[in-house]
């Protein structure tokens, strides 16, 4: 063999490996599984959009859940209510949506550890005549629809005073206009809700402390355990803190 024919030789060789090594890392990206979040994207500062991104407290631990995974985080946003279902039936991997652990849910799907505590709140206008939980009586109740506050607030006052919404911004939005009398719903979201809005305080008188899990599928225990070991390290070592510190400021 001349010189010239193992160039070439050499080149071909070197050009082959280079093509199936750039073919072995394509697929490799292509085969990162997907992680996908269901949740409903209205409810901050768990989930919310800025600009075209859904962020907040939820979206950021997932984020981190999904790193420790090796997964891509693909987060979906829905009806609240259609999240346990969809869940249940495979449509998405997890739900985390600032969603309470409840017994009626916990047939449905499993819970992860608990990371955060939710508190049922009541909004009212600044001069509303309701002080206390016990003035709601009568009163028509807007409620983001099938949350634990809708359910609470059916129970004890009866169905045919609440009025549900897509969101809890639409709730608080016919607080304003006075389709509503209050709005009942947890803690966080309620400040950000005054917030964003003039007239409005919330009630002292707060009412059921819940705990906040991600769901998964009862059936898929495998990706329960990950997910819940994930969680736990990121609650041990305090990055779950760091996350809820950035976005509610610490009173
Ligand atoms: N914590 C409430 C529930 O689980 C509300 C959650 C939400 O509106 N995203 O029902």
């Amino acid at each position: 063999m001349n010189m010239k024919k193992v160039f070439l030789l050499t080149l071909a060789v070197v050009m082959i490996v280079s093509l199936f090594a750039g073919c072995g890392q394509q697929t490799n990206t292509g085969d990162v599984e997907t992680l996908t979040m269901a949740t409903n994207a209205a409810f901050p500062p768990y989930e919310f959009y800025e600009n075209e991104t859904i962020v907040g407290i939820d979206a950021e631990i997932a984020g981190k859940i999904a790193e420790k995974l090796g997964m891509k985080l693909e987060i979906i946003d829905t009806e609240f209510g259609s999240i346990v279902a969809g869940v249940q039936t495979g449509k998405y991997d997890m739900g985390m949506a600032g969603m309470t652990v409840t017994e009626e849910r916990k047939a449905s799907v499993d819970f992860t550890s608990s990371y955060a505590t939710g508190i049922q709140s009541i909004i009212v206008t600044e001069d509303s005549v309701i002080a206390t939980l016990d003035d709601l009586a009568g009163k028509k109740i807007g409620v983001q629809q099938d949350t634990t506050g809708h359910i609470y607030a059916a129970d004890e006052f009866g169905d045919e005073m609440v009025i549900p919404f897509n969101k809890g911004a639409d709730a608080v939005a016919a607080l304003k206009t006075g389709k509503v009398d209050c709005v009942i719903i947890d803690n966080e979201p309620a400040k950000s809700f005054v917030q964003a809005n003039q007239g409005l305080k919330i009630l002292d008188s707060d009412y059921a402390v819940e705990d906040y899990a991600i769901c998964i599928a009862k059936e898929n225990t495998e990706l329960l355990e990950k997910v819940n070991k994930a969680l736990e390290e990121l609650i041990a070592d305090g990055s779950v803190k760091a996350i809820v510190d950035k976005y509610i400021s610490a009173e």
